[in-house]
């Protein structure tokens, strides 16, 4: 009798997770074969004459080919945004500039399929999630800095706020769209202009993003999007007439970029690594903090710099929530990323899957025990199975190293100073959340725990008015919100 009821539930989840397959049409998106860089307001071919393949991460297959600037393309792309800088933007009045960041918004939302299908397509994230999520938030960022263009002074009452010059604005490939928005919208709104280079393994949607800057009319020079890897990101850095340095990325890079910058006037930002405390108390609603623990690292494969990677969950519901979250896991869909029903798409590139791999031996060599979903990757692609980890010490590396892939680290704990403190224990501090049914919890723990952003109830939510950004090895500065403008200004 036990026995058919368990082979019952067995069932009842095959048939859950057995959706026919619903691909979203590729027609929407036009790839060129070849990208050249978007250098004053025209593409125009690379001094350095190479150029690199982006893949699709789901099939392996390349989409396109995109040239690899060179320190002396990064030199053009500075000097169209200086000349740009000092003979039109800085002049225009500040209304008139807002009128353009409004043109790009609605023109990003009238193509909001395509953005969506290639950031997909080359970035391997869930259609669904580029689609409800990026892509809306893309054009939200362009709305919301719009409308501060001219009010700039009361942003900053009897500061008197100026603009810094020329940004250079160097972004991953976790939202490579949505990063490229966090950046170029409050350098524009603020009279800066721009050199961006997106990451060297997602650059198709900020070079789509090229073309729509290119038909809004945006004065020449004033928006250069150029594409490379790590040495191209390094030129910018350098160069010397570049006057702010905003980027996202890795705490390593994030430290040779402050190496770099030390002894300049350069102003600089740095958006990086995470470790993120998600802490369910015994109070909290516990199917809806499963589902938002679920969301804050299996979803987007953990490809989030704020991703809930660590899960503390207080002893006396411990049992249920592991029941419930092992549960969950067995219904995520896993696979084809163009497939609405996808929960969780693919790895972003080979050497992420091969970091991600490394991580999970890491934890089984340190005697951890391990639960990975049961689903079938797909054959081709880079996939991995949402994974999780019990019994975890607070020095296991799983607990204090940023893993950037679907791999959950979970811990216990009794009392709210236990958790804070374990909570705390990390050389990161971007963001945390907190599920609990208690406001006076939720104020406890928010004042005390060391993380720029903490969800309470919800997780991974994101607006374009409420700054993001961390404490410690996690960065400093902020984007979004009133505090992302006044990166970009001297007041
Ligand atoms: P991730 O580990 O998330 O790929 P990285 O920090 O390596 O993050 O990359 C983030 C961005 O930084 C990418 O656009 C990449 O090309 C760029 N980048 C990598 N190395 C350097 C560097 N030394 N200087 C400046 N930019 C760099």
């Amino acid at each position: 009798m036990a026995k058919a009821a368990k082979n019952n539930t067995l069932k009842l989840k095959f048939d859950t997770i057995n959706y026919a397959p619903a691909p979203e049409s590729k027609s929407s998106a036009t790839i060129d074969a070849q990208y050249d860089l978007f250098i004053n307001g025209k593409f125009e071919k690379p001094l350095s004459k190479k150029y690199f393949d982006t893949i699709n991460p789901a099939t392996e297959e390349k989409l396109s080919s995109v040239a690899e600037a060179n320190a002396a393309d990064v030199d053009k792309a500075a000097k169209a945004a200086r000349t740009a800088y000092d003979k039109v933007w800085s002049k225009m009045p500040a209304k008139e500039r807002a009128k353009y960041i409004y043109r790009i918004a609605r023109m990003i939302q009238e193509r909001a399929r395509e953005f969506a299908v290639i950031e997909t397509l080359d970035g391997g994230k869930p259609i669904r999630e580029s689609r409800d999520i990026d892509v809306p938030l893309v054009a939200n960022h362009f709305f919301y800095y719009a409308g501060w263009a001219d009010k700039l002074a009361y942003a900053f009452p009897n500061r008197n706020p100026k603009p810094l010059g020329v940004a250079g604005q160097i972004i991953p490939w976790n939202f490579p769209l949505l990063m490229a928005a966090w950046k170029i919208a409050p350098a524009l709104a603020t009279g800066n202009t721009v050199v961006l280079k997106p990451a060297e393994t997602t650059p198709l949607t900020a070079l789509k993003l090229a073309e729509i800057i290119q038909e809004s009319d945006l004065p020449p020079g004033v928006v250069n999007i150029i594409t490379g890897a790590g040495a191209t990101g390094a030129a910018i850095v350098n160069h010397p007439d570049i006057n702010k340095i905003a980027f996202t990325g890795s705490t390593d890079v994030g430290k040779i970029i402050q190496r770099a910058v030390a002894g300049t006037d350069k102003k600089v930002t740095l958006e990086l690594g995470g470790k993120a405390a998600n802490i369910i108390f015994e109070d909290a609603p516990i199917d809806q903090a499963v589902e938002g623990i679920i969301n804050g690292i299996y979803f987007n494969q953990g490809h989030v710099c704020c991703a809930g990677s660590r899960l503390f969950v207080q002893e006396s519901i411990y049992k249920e929530v592991m029941r419930k979250l092992k549960d969950r896991i067995a219904t995520l869909i896993v696979g084809d990323p163009m497939d609405k029903n996808t929960d969780v798409g693919a790895i972003n590139s080979k050497q992420q899957l091969e970091t991600i791999h490394k991580y999970i031996t890491i934890g089984k060599k340190e005697g951890l025990e391990i639960f990975e979903s049961s689903c079938t990757l797909p054959k081709k692609g880079f996939f991995c199975k949402p994974t999780l980890f019990t019994n975890v010490a607070q020095s296991s590396r799983i607990a204090q190293e940023e893993i950037f892939g679907p791999v959950l680290a979970i811990q216990t704990f009794r009392t709210d100073d236990e958790v804070i403190e374990k909570a705390n224990n990390t050389p990161y501090g971007l963001s945390a959340g907190v599920w609990t049914d208690k406001g006076s919890k939720i104020f406890n723990l928010t004042t005390k725990l060391r993380a720029g952003v903490i969800w309470a109830n919800t997780y991974n939510k994101f607006d374009p008015t409420s700054p993001f950004g961390g404490y410690k090895e996690s960065g400093f500065g902020r984007e979004g919100g009133l505090q992302g403008l006044g990166t970009y200004l001297n007041v």
